[in-house]
């Protein structure tokens, strides 16, 4: 296991938006987190990432002191007046000892050639595969990753799908992915876990096949979905009607 976290009430104004939710990352996990907007699927990654420690609860990480922690947006967040290649070493405390893997992402997003170019010379779909990258960078024990894949169009969002699936399979962090697009979680993760609103609390964990596993048969997300909509359907109608779901 990675960490754990056990929020008893994370509020803001008074107005309870977490309660009573525990949420364990095993090492190397493909975690997915669906709900609907205002859930507080973005409150419980700013927790998780030490950015928000004001909360009832607590986060333990394995070993005792807390683990690295990647962070990917839904927009890319680069810095505009620094190249590729700086924006990956902006993360990077010691860059020097780092520049073999900073090589090394760049080939791997297909960018070993534009590592020079700013964030504004690249397409959207670039730019996102260097906010990948960035997460990744600094070797995280977890990635959080907000929605990275919203607002784009489908075969843009399919490569980066299949560029995290190819680096998380190399690199071996664990993955805690937001997304509402439960088909996207289905297709992705090993375990999707459902946030229900006011307070968001977990309401569903639903395991899947390991599909990496050697021998495993490959994955049918659309009859994943039917399969758990007909299983849960009260939970999961207000998340199954939204964008790509
Ligand atoms: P989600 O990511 O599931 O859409 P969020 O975690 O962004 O949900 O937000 C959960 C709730 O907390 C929402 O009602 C939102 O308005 C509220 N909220 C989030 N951040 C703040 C903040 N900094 N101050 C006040 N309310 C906030």
């Amino acid at each position: 296991m990675v960490c754990q976290v056990r929020i008893d009430l994370k509020q803001f104004s008074d107005t309870p938006v977490l309660q009573d939710l525990s949420l364990e990352i095993p090492t190397g996990a493909f975690i997915a987190l669906v709900g609907p907007s205002g859930a507080g699927k973005s409150t419980l990654l700013n927790i998780l990432s030490g950015l928000d420690r004001d909360f009832v609860g607590r986060l333990d990480w394995t070993g005792g002191s807390p683990g690295k922690v990647g962070y990917v947006f839904q927009e890319p967040r680069l810095m505009p007046w620094l190249g590729v290649r700086r924006n990956l070493e902006l993360v990077l405390p010691d860059v020097a000892a780092a520049r073999e893997r900073v090589d090394e992402l760049l080939a791997r997003i297909g960018l070993a050639e534009r590592a020079d170019a700013y964030p504004r010379e690249l397409s959207g779909g670039m730019q996102r595969r260097v906010a990948l990258a960035r997460g990744m960078a600094i070797q995280p024990d977890v990635l959080l990753l907000d929605e990275p894949f919203a607002s784009l169009d489908e075969p843009t969002a399919e490569g980066l799908r299949q560029l995290l699936i190819g680096l998380w399979r190399e690199l071996g962090m664990a993955v805690l992915l937001v997304t509402h697009n439960l088909r996207e979680a289905l297709a992705l993760a090993d375990r999707v876990i459902f946030l229900s609103p006011n307070p968001g609390r977990i309401v569903l964990c639903e395991d899947l096949h390991p599909w990496l596993e050697p021998g495993a048969e490959p994955r049918d997300p659309d009859a994943l979905l039917q399969d758990l909509l007909s299983r849960h359907p009260e939970i999961l109608s207000g998340i199954a009607s939204t964008e790509g779901a």
